[in-house]
């Protein structure tokens, strides 16, 4: 059998062909799922999407009508799939429920790190043959305080690292993590998380709960001078908010691997169009601003366990079996 894979990075491809090897066919595609690109998957019972894909009902029954039966997500959020219509389509619908936090907690603290040791200007600087240091003033890490917003897996592998360097850890969630209690953390409310951490990065999941959980009286309650990470989803930050309080001057840096407004924009080249988001072009003037592209799981560890999963997902659903993967058909015990 043949699988068509969509949303397939270069680096992903031959990855996912050697994975595939002995078992079945793929076929690559650098295209995403959206309602264009749907029928292209005409005739394949198995399709696997990635991450920003649109598996929204109308796409959904595109895939239907076109003979698809199984779809495999490459990614742990599922937000973008419009399970109920999949359920009603008689779809399966799996998706890669752990993987790596590891790669997520490192890329968060190199974002970290980056914007508090003024890493791009000061590459951008040396590739100049300027080498004067003004402006790349930095802080050290050790013995100051680390807030750690969400202390679940990727959290807690993000506290291991701060508390490797020497800080005092800070923690907020609704569940206190026993790993993070033994490595010293003390749970306190947002509120006294805000105003003494001198680095804040985000691992709460968007949730009703959470959405813009970082909204201008959190930006405000802040050190002038905190470090602020978000690796988690874009859409726990207001960013109007965040530019505002940049634009007064405030915080040492702020490193962003997600953005609310980021459908549509991220994963993409746009470098050849207008930019049309004002928001965004306003946060890229600003030094001490790092933005990346959502690539904070983008190790060849993590890419490498979600493509394992995909293969044991499409192998697993042409054997009949279940596994925790698995979001449609929903589990009826
Ligand atoms: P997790 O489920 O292990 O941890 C989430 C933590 O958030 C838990 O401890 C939970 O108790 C806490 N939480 C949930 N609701 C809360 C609320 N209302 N208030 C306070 N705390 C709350 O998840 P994880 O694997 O650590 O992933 C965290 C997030 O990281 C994901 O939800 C996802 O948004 C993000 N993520 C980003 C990337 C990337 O490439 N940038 C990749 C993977 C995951």
């Amino acid at each position: 059998m043949e699988i068509l894979a969509f949303g397939v990075q270069a680096d992903e491809k031959p990855m996912i062909e050697k994975a595939f090897e002995g078992h079945h066919d793929v076929r690559c595609l650098e295209v995403f799922l959206t309602e264009d690109t749907a029928p292209i998957a005409a005739g394949y019972e198995i399709v696997s999407s990635s991450v920003n894909a649109d598996l929204g009902g109308r796409v959904l029954r595109t895939l239907h009508a076109g003979g698809t039966r199984m779809i495999s997500q490459r990614s742990t959020g599922f937000n973008n799939i419009d399970l109920d219509v999949a359920a009603r389509l008689g779809l399966t619908i799996a998706r890669v429920s752990y993987y790596s936090p590891y790669s997520v907690a490192e890329f968060a603290w190199t974002l970290a790190t980056a914007v508090n040791r003024r890493i791009v200007r000061a590459s951008n600087r040396t590739r100049d043959f300027d080498f004067r240091l003004a402006g790349l003033m930095g802080r050290d890490l050790r013995g100051r305080t680390v807030g750690v917003v969400g202390t679940g897996k990727i959290g807690e592998a993000f506290t291991r690292i701060a508390h490797g360097y020497g800080m005092r850890l800070l923690g907020w969630d609704i569940a206190e993590n026993p790993a993070c209690l033994e490595l010293g953390m003390t749970y306190v409310d947002k509120e006294q998380l805000f105003a003494e951490a001198d680095l804040i990065s985000l691992h709460v999941p968007l949730l009703p709960a959470t959405q813009r959980l970082i909204d201008a009286a959190a930006l405000k309650a802040m050190k002038d001078d905190a470090l602020l990470v978000n690796s988690s989803r874009g859409g726990l930050i207001d960013t109007e908010a965040l530019v505002t309080e940049l634009r007064a001057g405030r915080f040492a840096g702020v490193g962003l691997d997600v953005y609310e407004a980021e459908a549509g924009l991220f994963f993409l080249d746009k470098s050849l169009e207008v930019v049309r988001d004002d928001t965004l072009a306003r946060l890229m003037t600003f030094p001490n601003v790092l933005v990346t592209s959502h690539q904070a799981y983008y190790t060849l560890d993590a890419v490498g366990q979600i493509i394992d999963a995909t293969v044991r997902n499409v192998l697993d659903y042409l054997a009949g079996r279940r596994s925790e993967n698995v979001l449609v058909p929903a589990d009826t015990p």
